[in-house]
């Protein structure tokens, strides 16, 4: 019993470090619901396919300049019924060396933003915008964007998330079709045929500015109350 409590406290102790890491003193009561903005133009459905397939599909794909520079396809991992889906915008130096998304600095930070909602990276699913590292970490270029989003869309279409979360500009625009600025279009709740997309800021960027983490923790809160 005395070890339970022990180990219960642990725990705490260990939730309020990933709180306050996030800039989060206190704990404020969920606040109400943003209001949801309906996306006019939602990208196609496309047939259910199961996810193994999507891979197959994929291939060794050749579809864009970048699998000349890539070393590894980052398909994306996680459960394949996740509820909540997190989408980045692209495989960095890690990610292309092990194959996996987010596993750097950036993926580390968003692993421990999970846990402060209390999820485990294999609870959700995660995935990028592309899935080949661009040379020195450029921006993807819409031509990459373009060949890369069938393969995303059917990677959605299988998993069937009720939430997914829009990890920085390339992902919330290329989800919601919109060119708006992140900043704009975070704290706001999309609804593409039946799916509440939340746009919020990418880790990377919060690596550089800390202080933007309170509004991601806004974020976080406003997924938890969804699911
Ligand atoms: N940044 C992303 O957008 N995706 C990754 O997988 C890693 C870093």
């Amino acid at each position: 019993m005395k070890q339970k409590t022990a180990e219960i406290i642990a725990d705490l102790k260990a939730h309020l470090e990933y709180l306050r890491e996030m800039g989060i003193e206190t704990f404020p009561a969920l606040e109400p619901s943003a209001k949801e903005v309906p996306v006019s133009s939602p990208p196609p459905a496309s047939e259910d396919l199961a996810l193994e397939q999507v891979r197959a599909e994929l291939g060794d794909c050749r579809r864009c300049k970048l699998h000349k520079t890539r070393r590894t396809i980052v398909f994306g991992e996680g459960d394949k019924k996740a509820k909540l889906m997190l989408i980045g915008e692209g495989p960095g130096y890690d990610e292309d060396v092990q194959g996996r998304p987010f596993v750097g600095k950036a993926g580390q930070l968003l692993t421990r933003i999970l846990q402060a909602i209390r999820l485990d990276r294999d609870q959700v699913y995660i995935a990028n915008v592309i899935k080949c590292r661009p040379p020195m970490n450029r921006n993807p270029e819409p031509d990459e964007i373009k060949a890369c989003w069938p393969f995303l869309e059917k990677q959605i279409s299988a998993i069937q998330p009720k939430i997914i979360c829009a990890l920085g500009t390339f992902a919330a625009q290329t989800l919601l079709r919109m060119d708006t600025k992140i900043t704009a279009l975070r704290g706001k709740v999309f609804d593409i045929n039946g799916i509440k997309v939340i746009p919020t800021y990418h880790p990377a960027y919060l690596l550089r500015n800390p202080d933007r983490k309170k509004e991601v923790w806004e974020d976080m809160k406003r997924i938890l109350e969804l699911l």
